[in-house]
């Protein structure tokens, strides 16, 4: 084979690589399988270390070396007498004396021990690590990372070197740096041949520290090059992308510090890619060229209900109208998202897409992702319905079976030709006389296959048009790219006699006056909410804090109210009783954590207290708040915060001041880094490794272009020479329940 010019870049230093070089390089295959080995693989992993690391979504050794750092510490090793006073250094010591007992102070334990190297002695002092005394005898040697105080040297970060004198027998095996060295610790950075002197800082978990995660990612290493590489050679060499497993590798042992913001954009750009890769092929697929029916104009019957209804669309609703109806008479199915947060009047918009269709002789389905949210579909539809009498039915898993055989019957038919429900709709004996259009709430929360099934349920050889509709506003650069041709539309106005939530931010002194304003409202017959802080990211903690704070608030500002509980721990029949129970004011208080529904609607409930409200996301506090505003009294949104410094009371004030969750979304963007952030998880997209969204929507946009480029010169992905491609998209972000691509 010829190779003519560069095609291929060392990582790292830039140099081309020439054809001697090429040809002289290693041969290897890679065998991605190495990398599901287990943990065994490893060196020093027992039974309850890999027990911690499957708790932390570590149980392979690829998933080690896929354990990306969050910061790197500089290891380079400067002489104790050079040490500044606060600065944070690296020194390599010997212990000069046993260690003694640590003494305690104010709970503390505090444990100091002179240390030194050539050019000077240092006290160095641990706090509340009592158990390191026996390991810091006299002559042991280590590498302290830590800064000089009034003290002495207060140590961060320690590790026990090899080269003289006995290491705890507990020690996990030193990493490379402590055989590198020998003799005294020279005050350079290790030679450039092994890894720079960069460490890197892994994120750690209660159980496991990223000292540990570090010395395994060492091990792993060694098997690096098994790491495939999805991306064609074409577009890496065009693009000047290092290696798939290079920049692996770069990403924890980089030689230089730029090392790893190249590697990351690299690794960002394939997960990217490979994402959008899978949007194309599916959009192609479900595009396989079926036309769908044709409604033509509005007509009569549809202008009649809009006249009936008790209020004026609003203008946004208008415009969605306008929208829907340039789709439904285009012959190519309709593929369009709605966004509008709560109570933005989504339903209604919803309900003339499926009256569109009725008119035009099809039948028309709005699938809801819970039975609470269905059965809430229906309500507002019957009420909206009032005056046409139009006929539907509501089918959910809780449908009894007779009423459920009746309505089969009459969609069958073609006697009925409007349905509400669950999944429950799209079970195979479900069966339609002539499907038209599907609205699909809360879209991201439906899988790929269960999205299919419905768009299966069509007219033979038609695609049925679709109305996805979301409550949470996605900012509109990210949804463009996101979900690449689906027309958006979005419901900003909030329709007229809306109650505004008033929301304020609640200072610790002023908690008893809320408290007092609170139970104010529960007298009058109100409701409200208590949503608990965002403590951890395990469910479980997460619920037994709901459980607690319920308790509390029973037994002291609340004493007397009825307080129910609803939490991610509990069963999905716990949890719709617990909200059943609050809809029919069976409780007065509802204390959750954020599993209350999006689109729940207790038009009774008027205050919505947030603990902790400085830990969630300006959105997410827009979105809970809208959980109450929804009837006729003045409703109130108080946000306790709990330890928040002067942006986060900044952004907690933009909350309290701005309406508008389009705005708030954006702010929410130029805040990216505070915190929980809309973005991934909120708007539906998978949740990427080392992509940064919204931040990096502009590599979003350039990977979709490639996706979309190779696809036109194939034809389709799905060819011999693309297999890794396809391979790893399907494998990183294939058909699973989150899929989150609405098609
Ligand atoms: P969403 O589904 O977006 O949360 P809904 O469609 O359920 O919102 O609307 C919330 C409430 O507002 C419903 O009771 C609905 O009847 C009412 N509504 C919808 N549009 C308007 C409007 N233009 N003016 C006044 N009320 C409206
Ligand atoms: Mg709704």
């Amino acid at each position: 084979m010829a190779i003519s010019g560069p095609v291929a870049r060392s990582f790292g230093g830039g140099s081309e690589l020439t054809r001697e070089q090429l040809l002289d390089a290693p041969v290897h295959w890679p065998r991605p399988s190495v990398l599901d080995a287990s943990l065994k693989a490893i060196e020093g992993i027992g039974p309850k270390l890999a027990d911690a690391a499957a708790q932390a979504g570590i149980a392979s050794v690829g998933d080690i070396l896929l354990r990306f750092p969050h910061k790197h510490r500089d290891r380079a090793v400067v002489p104790v007498s050079s040490l500044e006073l606060g600065k944070q250094a690296t020194i390599g010591v010997e212990v000069l004396a046993d260690a003694r007992r640590p003494f305690r102070k104010r709970g503390l334990s505090i444990l100091t021990v002179k240390v030194g190297d050539d050019s000077g002695s240092v006290r160095a002092t641990w706090f509340n690590q009592p158990w390191l005394t026996p390991k810091l005898t006299a002559g042991t040697r280590w590498l302290l990372t830590g800064s000089k105080d009034k003290r002495g040297f207060r140590v961060s970060e320690y590790e026990a070197l090899a080269a003289a004198g006995p290491v705890g027998a507990g020690d996990p095996p030193p990493p490379a740096v402590a055989e590198a060295s020998s003799g005294a610790v020279p005050p350079t950075p290790p030679p450039a041949d092994g890894a720079g002197s960069l460490v890197p800082v892994h994120p750690a978990t209660e159980a496991l520290k990223a000292q540990r995660i570090r010395q395994w990612v060492e091990q792993a290493m060694q098997w690096v090059g098994n790491v495939l590489e999805p991306l064609p050679a074409e577009l890496r060499v065009r693009r000047e992308l290092a290696g798939a497993g290079d920049a692996v590798k770069a990403m924890h042992f980089p030689e230089r510090p730029e090392d790893v913001e190249e590697a990351r954009e690299r690794l960002a750009f394939e997960e990217l890619f490979l994402y959008q890769a899978i949007l194309a092929t599916r959009k192609r697929t479900h595009r396989a060229s079926r036309p769908a029916p044709r409604f033509g104009r509005p007509g009569e019957s549809v202008a009649r209900w809009i006249e009936s209804l008790p209020f004026a669309l609003t203008r946004d609703q208008q415009k969605a109208f306008d929208g829907i109806d340039g789709d439904l008479d285009s012959g190519e199915p309709m593929q369009r998202l709605l966004m509008g947060e709560v109570g933005s009047g989504k339903t209604v918009v919803a309900l003339y897409s499926m009256l569109r269709a009725l008119e035009a002789g099809y039948q028309a389905v709005l699938m809801a992702p819970t039975e609470t949210l269905a059965e809430q579909h229906a309500a507002t539809l019957g009420k909206l319905l009032a005056e046409e009498a139009t006929p539907f039915a509501l089918l959910t898993g809780a449908t009894p079976a007779a009423r459920r055989k009746e309505a089969l019957d009459r969609l069958a038919s073609g006697e009925l030709g409007l349905v509400v429900g669950t999944h429950a709709l799209i079970e195979p004996d479900v069966e339609f006389s002539r499907l038209g259009l599907c609205v699909v709430d809360e879209q991201h929360r439906f899988g790929v296959a269960q999205r299919r099934a419905l768009d299966s349920k069509g007219v033979e050889g038609m695609a049925p048009h679709v109305l996805h509709m979301t409550a949470t506003p996605i900012p509109r650069t990210l949804s463009l790219t996101a979900y690449g041709d689906l027309d958006t539309t979005a419901l900003h106005e909030l329709p007229a006699g809306r109650q505004p939530v008033q929301t304020r931010v609640v200072q610790e002194d002023e908690r008893p006056a809320a408290y007092e304003f609170l139970r104010d409202e529960l007298r009058a017959g109100r409701q409200a909410f208590v949503v608990c802080p965002l403590v951890s990211e395990s469910e479980k903690m997460q619920g037994k804090a709901a459980e607690r704070e319920a308790e509390r608030l029973g037994r002291e500002e609340l004493d007397g109210f009825a307080i129910g509980v609803i939490h991610g721990q509990m069963r999905s029949p716990e949890k719709a009783a617990a909200m059943e129970a609050f809809a029919a004011r069976e409780s007065d208080v509802l204390v959750a954590t954020t599993v209350i529904e999006v689109g729940i609607d207790v038009p009774n409930a008027t205050v919505m207290i947030v603990e902790g409200a400085e830990r969630y996301g300006v959105s997410q506090l827009h979105q809970l708040r809208g959980r109450v505003g929804r009837g006729e009294h003045a409703s109130h949104c108080l946000l306790f915060p709990e330890d928040a410094g002067e942006m986060a009371q900044r952004r907690l004030m933009a909350v309290a001041r701005e309406r508008d969750g389009f705005k708030l979304a954006e702010v929410d963007l130029a805040l990216r880094g505070e915190g929980e952030v809309l973005g991934t998880r909120q708007s539906g997209l998978p949740r990427f490794a080392v992509a940064e969204l919204p931040e990096e929507a502009a590599l979003l946009a350039a990977a979709r272009d490639e996706a979309l480029a190779l696809l036109r010169r194939h034809g389709s992905l799905d060819v011999p020479e693309l297999g890794p491609l396809l391979d790893a998209a399907h494998r990183r972000f294939g058909a699973g329940a989150s899929d989150p691509i609405p098609l």
